[in-house]
């Protein structure tokens, strides 16, 4: 069985960034996973002494706070800051990016929509940053039965599908009166994407590693599972049932945008030892 890695895959400038302002900085803590990667947080934690605070308020006058990738809530940064907490922002610049459009067209007048999952960090900031309120949607069903004003700003979150981003965007442009599509897709998403596509059209089985509550993972596997039927989405190379690789020819493998190569070494090592 061939074993290959889509052209693009892993650790993104954002989640490289982040990384390297954590190890720079020992002892301190993160509020919020700094990434959506638990075995990468632990090493940080063993290696650099970095620790995890889920309750912003638990930060005291002098303690240092990094503020994870996907960026926080606006309120939580100010109150953090009013504490006297020495904030290192780890945000990645392409979410600081629709935290100030979400902001700027808010205080505009326009009714900001954000494509994306409601739960998720990184729209919890970016909605936090719309001064009169934003509405979140999953899909243009969202949207019938909601008034908005005339003049809409519409945001995605920076790992979703173009595709779906686009079918968002049809449902108001004939609706409103001037509708403004900000592209905040980012462009790491784009090349993962595409490299995802195009490998498992070729491949009959294939692998996606990331953490299970990665939004950028679970797109990837998604793609995998559009154009392949037996695609993967695990964690490491212990989730990995061998029966998988019987009677296939290729597999194709990529990996989520904090997903680290010493993960993805793993996992290959693994397949290369048991297909
Ligand atoms: S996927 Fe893009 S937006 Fe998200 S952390 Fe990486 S570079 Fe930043």
């Amino acid at each position: 069985m061939i074993i290959q890695l889509a052209e693009s895959y892993g650790f993104c400038f954002g989640v490289k960034r982040a990384i390297k302002i954590a190890e720079e900085n020992k002892n301190a803590s993160t509020y919020g996973p700094l990434i959506h990667n638990n075995k990468e947080i632990a090493r940080l934690e063993d290696d650099y002494k970095v620790g995890l605070t889920d309750d912003h308020k638990s930060f005291q006058e002098g303690d240092k706070a990094i503020v994870r990738t996907h960026g926080i809530q606006k309120q939580e940064l100010a109150e953090l800051k009013e504490k006297n907490v020495n904030v290192v922002d780890a945000t990645c610049p392409y979410v600081t990016k629709p935290q100030e459009i979400a902001q700027e067209m808010s205080e505009a007048g326009y009714s900001v929509v954000i494509f994306g999952d409601e739960a998720h960090p990184e729209i919890k900031g970016v909605k936090s940053y719309a001064t009169n309120g934003a509405l979140v949607v999953t899909c243009s069903n969202d949207l019938e039965d909601v008034k908005l004003h005339e003049k809409v700003a519409l945001i995605a979150q920076t790992t979703r599908k173009v595709e779906d981003y686009l079918e968002v965007a049809s449902y108001l442009i004939p609706r409103h009166k001037e509708v403004r599509v900000f592209n905040t897709i980012c462009n790491a998403t784009f090349e993962n994407q595409e490299a995802v596509r195009k490998i498992s059209k070729q491949a009959d089985v294939m692998i996606i590693i990331g953490g299970k509550n990665s939004s950028n993972t679970k797109q990837l596997s998604s793609i995998a599972h559009d154009y392949c039927k037996d695609s993967h989405h695990i964690e490491d190379e212990k989730d990995i049932d061998p029966i998988w690789f019987k009677g296939k020819k290729f597999c194709g493998i990529s990996a989520g945008a904090s997903t680290p190569d010493w993960i993805i070494q793993n996992v290959v090592d693994f397949i290369e030892k048991n297909h």
